[in-house]
């Protein structure tokens, strides 16, 4: 970790140090979860399939794996999330939006370690059929 890279975070040490662990912790768990989830997909496959696996078993054992698909893949993209917020902060422009460059709220980010944008670009970014018009109105 650079100590030059501290006066451009607008978090300070100790909020930095402290969402560092948050982001570590939360990636842990997420790793756990995930073996656990493809364990099971795997047991459930075993279960319903079985050896010799008739037509419609076998749909039923293609859904669940689906339905545990969904629940991994979302997993994973959270995971991917974090690995990249984990290397903002190495780089040292963690608590940074991407959007306005300006910082990102220390709460906001004790609740999601991995935003990579102030509340208000997200609420943007999560709205994108908001336009601003010319003349203060907003409209879908
Ligand atoms: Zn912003």
């Amino acid at each position: 970790m650079k100590l030059a890279a501290w006066p451009a975070m607008p978090l300070t040490r100790e909020q930095a140090l402290e969402l560092c662990c948050v982001i570590d912790e939360r990636r842990a768990a997420l790793l756990e979860e995930l073996h656990k989830d493809m364990g099971q997909a795997r047991a459930d496959m075993d279960e319903i399939a079985g050896p010799v696996p008739d037509a419609g078993d076998e749909s039923v054992a293609r859904t669940i794996a689906e339905l545990d698909q969904a629940e991994v893949s979302r997993e994973v993209g959270e995971l991917r999330q974090l690995d990249q917020a984990r290397k903002r902060y190495d780089e040292g422009s963690y608590g940074q939006c991407i959007d306005c460059s300006g910082e990102i709220d220390y709460r906001r980010l004790r609740v999601h370690p991995a935003a990579i944008r102030c509340i208000h670009c997200q609420e943007r970014f999560e709205q994108p059929r908001m336009v601003e018009l010319p003349d203060g109105y907003r409209r879908l």
